[in-house]
């Protein structure tokens, strides 16, 4: 079995956050491989303790996927920050005569964007809306190359996921557990140190919010699950995530000054993008008037490159204002219009890119965050619970197929639904070894089998 054939039997799909699947992504040949380690959001422990844990597992896959793709250029990308991890993969590369270099990083947000990462470690910029093979680069998560390690040494399916628990915990903690573990009883191993919480899964920036009780007792860890940050209802960023568009739109119309701050600080614009958030604020007031679709387009057309960072509503605008959200609301207008975006492919970054770059430590303090900041993950605590829910769809594309039924047995790491056939999708495969007690079009429930 070749490496695309065992990526994609073991449903390898971006462990990062985006949920692409890796079989897709390595089918090619590419100049530069870049492997993602910085940790893009504040407060997120996960990729660092797997490279202080497993840096032998990361070289060792790194090396197999750079010679998959001729890659001339091999990199670790990192925050200049993480000494031990630095250390640990410098060791691991080092033992194994590796030719990866590490490239270190300063702590900025967004470090880890994968578009931030390629210009500042390849000097050139991905076109709007690309990726980064457009110009010559593949990069993956280094919780990726672990599952990659897995299955190349083992033949193992995706069935567990490692996340870090932060916030309001007693102290922030590294989990391995199987995939369809309820995020409550995760919370519950960090010891929550209230109980009437809110949850983002992943992390502040980005991060999608939970606030509903039931919604948070339904949830479950996926492939992309990376971190959960718990934080009491009433906190800032889970109060700001509840505001409805309508409101939004009218306080932008009522009080954005045109400081330009939010495009000046706007990842995309640096990296050479058209974006320029203030222009779609100014606009927005006549967006519901305007019939021509060339108008429209003038108007509003640089919210298709927004990659919804929340560096303007976050950190930049002085307003309190959301471009970001109204982006996303243009966006789906642009779509019911029909309207095509029409893409620069020859883009590069301006010259005063990293005088604009964030410091996440100010950042975390515009976030009302700064008192979980500079809290780590020491241990790394397995769950196994007695039951999980493993949903067909953790990926990009089309919901996997089960291929088992309900009151079969089966094997943790066993295939339980198929890759849908005819588009992206991604295999899924058993978390824990007991009977299928439900099969829904969302995923299926497993009990443990008791031991004896
Ligand atoms: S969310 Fe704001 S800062 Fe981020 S890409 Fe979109 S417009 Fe730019
Ligand atoms: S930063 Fe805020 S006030 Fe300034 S232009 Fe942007 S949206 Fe308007």
């Amino acid at each position: 079995m070749n490496l695309i054939e065992a990526v994609k039997a073991a449903g390898i799909v971006g462990a990062g956050g985006a949920g692409f699947p890796t079989h897709v992504k390595l089918n090619a040949k590419a100049e530069w491989f870049i492997v993602n380690a910085a940790e893009c959001e504040p407060l997120i422990e996960t990729d660092k303790y797997l490279c202080r844990t497993y840096a032998d597992r990361i070289i060792v896959a790194a090396t197999a996927v750079a010679a998959h793709l001729g890659a001339k250029h091999t990199v670790i990308a990192l925050k200049r920050k993480y000494e031990p991890e630095i250390q640990a993969l410098q060791a691991a590369i080092d033992k194994a005569g590796a030719e990866i270099k590490l490239f270190p990083m300063e702590t900025f947000y967004p470090a880890g964007d994968e578009q931030t990462m390629v210009q500042l470690v390849t000097g050139k910029t991905v076109p709007e809306r690309g990726l980064p093979l457009d110009v010559g680069a593949v990069v993956d998560n280094v919780g990726t190359l672990l599952n990659i390690y897995g299955a190349l040494t083992e033949g193992a399916g995706v069935s567990s996921k490692f996340l870090s628990v932060t916030g309001e915990v007693r102290e922030p903690i590294v989990l391995h557990v199987p995939i369809g573990t309820k995020i409550t009883e995760c919370i519950e191993a960090a010891a929550p140190k209230i109980s009437d919480y809110a949850v983002i899964l992943g992390g502040p920036m980005m991060g999608k919010v939970v606030v509903d009780r039931d919604a948070i007792k339904a949830a479950v860890v996926t492939k992309t699950t990376g971190n959960l940050l718990v934080l009491p209802r009433d906190h800032y960023l889970i109060a700001r995530s509840q505001r409805k568009i309508e409101r939004i739109a009218a306080q932008a119309r009522a009080s954005c000054i045109q400081c330009r701050m939010c495009t000046d600080l706007c990842p995309r614009y640096l990296i050479g993008h058209s974006i320029r958030p203030n222009l779609v604020m100014r606009n927005l007031y006549r967006e519901q008037f305007i019939e021509d679709n060339d108008e429209y387009l003038k108007a509003f057309g640089d919210a298709a490159n927004c990659c919804s960072c929340g560096v303007c509503e976050m950190f930049a605008c002085p307003m309190g204002l959301s471009p970001r959200k109204v982006n996303e609301h243009i966006k789906v207008r642009l779509r019911e219009r029909g309207i095509q975006v029409p893409r620069n492919m020859e883009c590069t970054a301006r010259g005063d890119i990293n005088l604009h770059r964030i410091p996440t430590g100010r950042l975390v303090t515009r976030l009302g965050l700064a008192e979980y900041y500079g809290l780590h993950a020491h241990e790394c605590r397995e769950l196994e619970p007695e039951s999980v829910f493993v949903p067909f769809s953790q990926h990009i594309g089309k919901p996997a197929v089960p291929v088992k039924a309900v009151g079969d047995s089966v094997e943790a790491g066993e295939l339980l639904a198929a890759a849908a056939e005819g588009g992206l999708s991604a295999n899924i495969h058993a978390s824990i070894t007991g009977v299928i007690t439900e099969i829904t079009p969302a995923g299926a429930a497993i009990a443990r089998r008791k031991e004896g």
